[in-house]
């Protein structure tokens, strides 16, 4: 047998937190200080071998539907393996889906973020349940009779996955069907018709093309009702105990996120009740999507982050040409750009989180406009980081026992649900459009106007942006939206990071050859201090 050689450790058992200078920075700058202890204990959980191990099994073994059993009744149940109730279970008992509703005070959506920042890095199907069920807070509480019944389940920290009415059950999950076959960005095309029933509650008929993590116990759903699109509460079981009448007819073979189900169901007669004001559906829901869309970005600076992490580790081990990858002046430059892409995601990501923590009117501003701005470009740049990363461990980064194919199948969904990149985009310019004080506050968290480099940015985004509402052009809401995103990165870079770490940023963002391949960072940057401060365990 032949000698093994000159292959690094795997990157465990480390911990996800304490390693992670800008997570612990960021943290404790966006109001989330107190929260070091939880957050330092979950980041070493993660970071055990027998948890990533979890990760890989998770999705190795994917879910399986049940249609019927073996009498012919209807199940419409899907079975995970164990690893994927380890991971849910490990998620809730940390309150990633819910503790800034359950125990709020400031910093707990940022401290949340943290978490979910972790948890992402590591296996990111769970994350879906989870961020639905957190986004579901805010739409559930109109209805203040649902809202006694089912948060109480949704703030429990018990992991309940037995499959019973939710009365039975001590906590409870949800999960949202919006998108149909003919149509999931204009959500105006829903067919699915929601009848009252004479009691109070209604009936929908008709199907949803995509609804993820279908084992929830009750899900957020748009249907028509005779008063138009309405937002509609259904439950996995009936009042009377029954399975309500929701038919899981597959699961989605995904080309990622494969240890979730996403499945397609028609409903015939499944009972719901409604949520919020009757034709009001799609503003008592998107606010579920506000939420959902944060998440977007958390999931996806977590895939960067983890992505970075594992080319660091490797780089630092591994020897080509008598020096370590780490000291090759090039791969240096690789691995410092994709640092610098991960950092600004991150920073721009917590700063965000911190907006759903505040309630002034520049917090609401922040909310509105930045939410699917970073969305848009955060989930844009993750496919890119995710292949140059795997690339840097080269070809056993393409081989499935190290995570790196993981990390690069699943960074294109965010961009993809809960908003395409071009209805972010559309997003953006009708934020800007009707909030009449954003353009101030956006320019106050741009900062003073001191550095050159920013300044002339911002004055080019500006021109764009008068430009744009003159001629009321969709066909730049991209380059705005990107222009905005990289503005208030490098502001913040500016204000936070390292000096090395902005002025890298600036000159590579924020210039003409901006948003190409990586590793193409211009002479006189302090390259290694950059990928120091983003190494994990080394
Ligand atoms: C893994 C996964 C899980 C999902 N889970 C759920 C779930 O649990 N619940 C749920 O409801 N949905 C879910 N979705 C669906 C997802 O939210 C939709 O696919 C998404 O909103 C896009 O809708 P669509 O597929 O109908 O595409 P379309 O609406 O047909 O859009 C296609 C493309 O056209 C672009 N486009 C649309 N309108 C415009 C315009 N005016 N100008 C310019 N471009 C435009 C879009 O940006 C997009 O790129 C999931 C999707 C995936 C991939």
């Amino acid at each position: 047998m032949f000698e093994v050689q000159n292959q690094p450790p795997p990157l465990e058992p480390y911990n996800l937190f304490s390693s992670d200078a800008v997570l612990r920075d960021a943290t404790q700058r966006e109001g989330a200080g107190w929260a070091k202890g939880e957050l330092t204990a979950l980041g070493a959980t993660l970071g055990k071998p027998e948890t990533v191990q979890l990760g890989f099994d998770a999705n190795r073994f994917p879910p399986q539907l049940r249609t019927l059993d073996r009498y012919g009744h209807r199940l419409d149940e899907v079975e995970f393996h164990p690893a994927w109730h380890e991971l849910l279970g490990l998620a809730v008992r940390a309150g990633l889906h819910s503790s800034p509703w359950a125990d709020p005070r400031p910093g707990a959506h940022v401290a949340r973020a943290a978490g979910t920042y972790m948890l992402g890095q590591i296996e990111s199907g769970v994350y879906c349940p989870l961020a639905m069920t957190y986004g579901s807070v805010p739409t559930v509480r109109h209805a203040p009779a649902i809202a006694a019944e089912w948060l109480p389940r949704i703030f429990s920290r018990d992991y309940d996955r037995s499959f019973r009415p939710a009365r039975l059950k001590s906590a409870a999950l949800v999960g949202m069907g919006m998108t149909e076959n003919q149509g999931g960005s204009d959500l105006r095309t829903n067919t699915t018709r929601a009848d009252p029933s004479g009691d109070g509650s209604f009936r929908l008929h008709g199907h949803k093309w995509f609804l993820s993590a279908p084992m929830c116990d009750a899900f957020l759903v748009l249907a028509q009702s005779p008063k138009g699109l309405s937002c509609f509460l259904v439950p996995r079981w009936t009042p009377g105990d029954e399975r309500n009448a929701i038919q899981i007819i597959r699961l989605k073979d995904k080309l990622g996120n494969r240890s979730n189900a996403s499945s397609e169901v028609e409903f015939h007669g499944a009972y719901g009740q409604l949520v919020g004001e009757e034709g009001r559906g799609i503003p008592t829901i998107i606010e579920m999507g506000n939420y959902t869309r944060l998440d977007c970005c958390i999931g996806s600076s977590a895939l960067m982050r983890q992505s970075v992490a594992q080319a660091i580790h490797h780089a630092w081990h591994r020897i080509a040409f008598q020096k370590k990858l780490i000291d090759q002046p090039l791969m240096t430059n690789v691995l410092t750009d994709l640092a610098l892409e991960s950092e600004a995601a991150t920073v721009i990501t917590m700063r965000l989180a911190r907006a759903y923590d505040e309630s002034d009117e520049a917090a609401q501003i922040i909310r509105r406009v930045i939410t699917p701005a970073a969305k848009f470009w955060i989930c844009k740049r993750t496919p890119f980081v995710t292949y140059e990363a795997m690339e840097v461990l080269g070809g056993s980064g393409y081989i499935e026992e190290c995570i790196m194919p993981r990390l690069y199948r699943e960074a294109p969904v965010n961009s993809i649900w809960e908003g395409s990149g071009n209805i972010m985009c559309l997003d953006v310019l009708r934020a800007m459009e009707r909030m009449p004080n954003a353009t101030d506050v956006l320019r106050r968290e741009l900062g003073d106007g001191k550095d050159s480099r920013l300044k002339a940015f911002t004055e080019q985004l500006e021109k764009r942006l008068l430009v744009i509402r003159e001629r009321n052009d969709e066909s730049q809401a991209r380059v705005l939206t990107r222009e905005l995103v990289l503005a208030l990165q490098a502001a913040l870079l500016i204000r936070h990071a390292p000096s090395a770490v902005a002025d890298a940023f600036c000159a590579s963002r924020l210039g003409a050859n901006s948003g190409s391949a990586f590793g193409l960072l211009p002479s006189g940057i302090d390259l290694r201090a950059i990928a120091c401060r983003a190494a994990s365990a080394n």
